[in-house]
């Protein structure tokens, strides 16, 4: 039986990827500060532990480990990397995990470790114009991400890339572009648009206010949890290494986006743009390099994704009252 270590298995993607990893047959264990907060963990074992340790890298990442998915950050949305505020937190805390997971890997022989990088890493420069983003792989230097979450990500990018050059690290590397779905934050501050978007929708009164940061006419695309994983493991699987976007191409704007949620829940509401973190003007996946190495494109479009996360959503809402 295969052994994977999911680092990051309390959070959204994490802990989507541990069921994965399950039903594919594996053993997993899975690692992170705190328990998924929406669901029991399908892992065969949870610790929790400080990655940022190295004593915790060292225990979690044994001998006998196949394959490993480094998933922790500190990282949130708009509101948490946008600020300012938490930008020392973030550089320093993604920094050490995966400082310590390149070197483990390497000491214990791990088959395989992925690592999730992000859109955030593309320059800012690609970016003015909502229609018409320019991220495909290659457009990534002269480097000028639009946060220093963006910057921690290229420069663990470049980790990876020199310990497999230099220490025979077999990695790979994949940018998500906005991956949404159940069990994701959607109230704790580090939320993003979709599930913010959506819960604002669900509290909201027939005819309400909803408040949408901007002007609304900032694109992105937002790709779907289960397609998120069929590609990092065709990734995993491959003799591929990227880095390479696993996203959707199908754009929207922030304003429209909430149109098409308040249409999804039935009700009418006014939308409502204020001021606040947005990031760049527009973005969203280049999908032609995925598609040519990996065969992938995404299964779910996006009306049938939000339909899923916003029943979460609304459930959860209708949960606190
Ligand atoms: P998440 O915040 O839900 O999960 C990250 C997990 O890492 C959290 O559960 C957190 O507790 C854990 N963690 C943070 N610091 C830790 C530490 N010191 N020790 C142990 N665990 C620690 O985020 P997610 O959306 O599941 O994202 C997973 C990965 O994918 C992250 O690396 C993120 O940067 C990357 N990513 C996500 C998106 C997205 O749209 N969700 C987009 C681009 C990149």
């Amino acid at each position: 039986m295969k052994k994977a270590v999911v680092l990051g298995a309390g959070g959204f993607i994490g802990s989507h990827l541990v069921k994965r990893l399950k039903s594919e047959g594996y053993w997993v264990r899975g690692v992170d500060l705190k328990a998924p907060e929406y669901s029991t963990t399908k892992a065969d074992d949870f610790v929790i532990g400080d990655l940022r340790d190295v004593k915790v890298v060292n225990q979690v990442i044994d001998l006998n480990t196949d394959e490993v998915y480094q998933l922790a950050a500190d990282m949130g949305g708009a509101g948490y990397i946008f600020t300012g505020d938490n930008d020392a937190h973030v550089m320093h805390n993604s920094g050490l995990i995966n400082l310590h997971v390149v070197n483990e890997c390497v000491k214990k022989k791990v088959g395989v470790v992925f690592y999730s990088s992000s859109a955030c890493v593309y320059p800012e420069r690609n970016q003015m114009d909502p229609d018409n983003p320019r991220c495909e792989e290659s457009s990534v230097y002269p480097a000028d991400p639009d946060s220093e979450y963006g910057w921690e990500k290229l420069f663990s990018e470049r980790l990876y890339a020199t310990f497999s050059r230099n220490h025979g690290l077999n990695a790979k590397v994949a940018r998500f572009h906005n991956i949404f779905g159940p069990e994701g934050a959607w109230n704790n501050g580090k939320e993003k648009a979709p599930a913010a978007i959506c819960r604002k929708v669900a509290a909201a009164p027939e005819g309400g206010v909803v408040e949408v940061w901007g002007d609304g006419k900032q694109t992105r695309s937002f790709l779907f949890i289960d397609d998120c994983l069929d590609a990092v493991r065709l990734l995993v699987k491959s003799d591929f290494s990227g880095p390479v976007n696993i996203g959707s191409e199908e754009m929207i704007s922030i304003n429209e986006f909430t149109k098409l949620v308040a249409e999804i829940s039935g009700k009418k509401v006014v939308i409502k743009n204020i001021e606040g973190p947005t990031g760049v003007r527009g973005r969203s996946s280049d999908n032609r390099l995925v598609e040519e190495k990996l065969g992938w494109q995404p299964n779910n479009d996006l009306r049938s994704g939000v339909e899923k996360t916003y029943s979460w959503i609304n459930s959860q809402v209708l949960q606190l009252g």
